[in-house]
């Protein structure tokens, strides 16, 4: 967990590629069916595009669907998912069903205004959706995707009117979600600026 560009992405991509697990991104599944126009797809673009949140019941019948997947039966990493209370009950009680949970939060601490320079210069591929920063991680050649050659474009939800509005929405709906899992004694927070490589060294720290 943690803020908007705080990083959850990338690291979560490290760390499941690391242990061999699915990283599940909601962000990632809702930006594919808006790319293809599915009906999902459909339905969240006018929420993610304001910055607000996909209804619980539309993300919750998303993440159900995807944690049936075969890949995801023996752990996975959650990426972006849950956001809100009833999302993170409902994760619980499909957890439940599955056996002892073991379930791990690790909770990325970004400040805002880092949150805002980093999400200002995110540019990601409109073809494979790889993510760069134009100062931090910038592609080799400025404008293309390293790995496909699509173009670049910055989301549509990163422009600066929107940013504000998502770190609104974070602070009053999903940072409260913490204290669910505090709860339950689960929860590491890790610093979650500075070189990607210590964060991820930090993260792999917190969770052994
Ligand atoms: P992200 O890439 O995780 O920052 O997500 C981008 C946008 O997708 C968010 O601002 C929301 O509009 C939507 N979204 C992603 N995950 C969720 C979720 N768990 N619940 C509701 N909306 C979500």
């Amino acid at each position: 967990m943690g803020p908007p560009g705080g990083g959850k992405g990338t690291q979560a991509q490290r760390l499941a590629s690391a242990h061999g697990i699915p990283q599940i991104s909601t962000g990632d599944i809702l930006r594919a069916a808006v790319r293809e126009q599915t009906p999902l797809g459909v339905k969240a673009k006018g929420f993610m595009d304001r910055g607000d949140l996909v209804p619980d019941e539309v993300i919750i019948g998303v993440m159900a669907d995807r944690l049936r997947q075969s890949d995801a039966q023996k752990g996975f990493l959650l990426d972006g998912f849950p956001r809100t209370q009833a999302q993170a009950e409902a994760l619980d009680a499909k957890l439940r069903e599955r056996g002892p949970s073991g379930v791990r939060v690790v909770n990325l601490d970004v400040p805002d205004q880092e949150v805002v320079s980093r999400i200002s210069g995110r540019r990601s591929c409109g073809k494979c959706g790889a993510v760069y920063h134009v100062k931090f991680t910038p592609s080799r050649k400025e404008g293309a995707c390293d790995k496909c050659g699509g173009a670049l474009v910055q989301r549509d939800d990163d422009r600066e009117e929107v940013i504000c509005k998502r770190l609104e929405v974070y602070h009053a709906q999903t940072r409260p979600v913490l204290a669910f899992y505090e709860k339950k004694g689960v929860v590491r927070s890790v610093r979650g600026t500075g070189p990607l490589d210590e964060v991820t060294a930090l993260i792999e720290q917190a969770l052994a």
